[in-house]
């Protein structure tokens, strides 16, 4: 039996952002001994179960656009990159994504965040309707003014088996993994010496990383550090279409806020609800009025094949939404400089884990980043007025 009472790292959340953050202290050579501590290891209601697992370059922040960029080469090369002979190819289906304006406000973002895009080095096209409507003749585009695709690494990932092969082969590289709740974070002034459990276990720390996913406000306070982060519901239905549509179907970004993608031989929507208030972190209830209501008319009206289809599965997950500017906070606090924080990622942190765990790893290994620098994502922007807003939020 190992000692454990004490370790150099303790992550605090084996999603996948935990997850890819053990994963590459061991393949970036740290020595000392890390701990995951999960109070759920089923993941059951973990964002990282319950994600859309899509995987785009249409941001509006250069940052974001790098930081999948990185993703999409991280998951072309997958088994290579693991180092591990059972580890299997990733599926990346780059159908795309189809973000469609109604709007000049919203045709102007488009602009706008295209020519970052281009920049950067993304594939993004700015289409007419009826360029829309000669290579996608499934859509009903009246009302519409503009429509932004990129086909080029974006589209479907299988971000499950990623994260369960960062899981898998962190644990089998050394890492521990315990179940446990974290009650509290123990600080003690400029530093944390450790946490402790809902028992009333304490385990010394080296590094504490908050990777609590929606929790992690709550977990921040503990160490007296407050977070813009919330709890978000987001309700997703996988359906079947009576005919289905012509080719694969880019994940489609109607004005209304309601999404829709190729699925397999299914088709998976979502949405988020409006209003849409903080929640607990245990609620995940279903609303079958925003389904009935918004979601389904949205989808038949955009593209009438959706008249006719069938529910096959449902499910609510819950963003850690960052409330002042949708973007992930990441890294050491300004004055705790062994308290690290990976949270706040809105919505889109599935594709974000590759680049992220690397960061977190380099930081604890080298105090600072080596390959992309994450900084501009860091904590000094919550006190300093610097919001970094990313627009470009499903
Ligand atoms: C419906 C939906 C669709 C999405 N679609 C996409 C998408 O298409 N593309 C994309 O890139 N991203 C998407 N996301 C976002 C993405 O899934 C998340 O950003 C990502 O999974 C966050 O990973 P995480 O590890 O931070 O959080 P989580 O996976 O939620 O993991 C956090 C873990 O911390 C544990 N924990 C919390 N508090 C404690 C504690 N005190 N003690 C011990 N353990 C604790 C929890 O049990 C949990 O397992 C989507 C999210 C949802 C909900």
């Amino acid at each position: 039996m190992t000692d454990q009472s004490s370790y150099d790292v303790v992550i605090v959340g084996g999603g996948i952002m935990g997850s890819a953050t053990a994963w590459w202290l061991c393949e970036l050579g740290f020595t000392g001994r890390v701990v995951v501590i999960e109070r759920d290891t089923s993941f059951a209601r973990a964002a990282s179960t319950l994600s859309a697992s899509s995987i785009r370059q249409q941001f509006s922040d250069t940052l974001n656009i790098r930081i999948s960029q990185f993703a999409a080469d991280f998951i072309r090369d997958f088994p290579a990159r693991m180092g591990d002979a059972r580890v299997p190819p990733v599926t990346f289906n780059s159908f795309g994504y189809l973000y469609l304006s109604d709007s000049a406000a919203m045709s102007d973002q488009l602009l706008s965040a295209h020519n970052v895009q281009v920049a950067a080095g993304a594939g993004t096209r700015l289409l007419t309707p009826s360029e829309i409507a000669a290579d996608y003749p499934f859509y009903d585009l009246t009302g519409i003014e503009l429509g932004s695709l990129n086909t080029v690494d974006e589209g479907y990932w299988d971000g499950g088996t990623v994260f369960e092969w960062f899981r898998r082969l962190a644990r089998a590289r050394g890492v521990d993994y315990v179940q446990a709740e974290v009650a509290a974070i123990l600080r003690d002034g400029a530093r944390v010496s450790g946490v402790r459990l809902a028992d009333g276990t304490v385990i010394n720390a080296g590094v504490v990383v908050n990777s609590a996913g929606t929790r992690a406000a709550t977990l921040a306070a503990t160490a007296g550090v407050t977070i813009p982060v919330e709890p978000r519901k987001r309700f997703v239905w996988v359906v079947r279409l009576e005919t289905p549509l012509s080719r694969a179907l880019p994940l489609t970004i109607d004005p209304t806020g309601v999404y829709v993608r190729s699925d397999g031989a299914n088709y998976l929507a979502g949405c988020a609800p409006d209003p849409d208030p903080t929640v607990d972190p245990d609620d995940f209830a279903p609303d079958p009025a925003i389904w009935q209501d918004h979601v389904w008319p949205a989808l038949a009206t955009r593209i009438p094949a959706f008249e006719r289809l069938r529910i096959v599965t449902e499910w609510v997950g819950q963003y850690d939404y960052n409330t002042l500017d949708q973007n992930a906070i990441v890294g050491a606090h300004p004055d705790i400089s062994n308290l690290l924080f990976l949270n706040g990622f809105s919505g889109h942190g599935l594709q974000q884990a590759p680049a992220m765990g690397r960061g977190m790893a380099e930081l604890i290994l080298h105090g600072g980043y080596r390959s992309l620098d994450l900084t501009p994502l860091g904590f000094a922007r919550l006190t300093d007025g610097t919001a970094r807003r990313e627009h470009a939020i499903i």
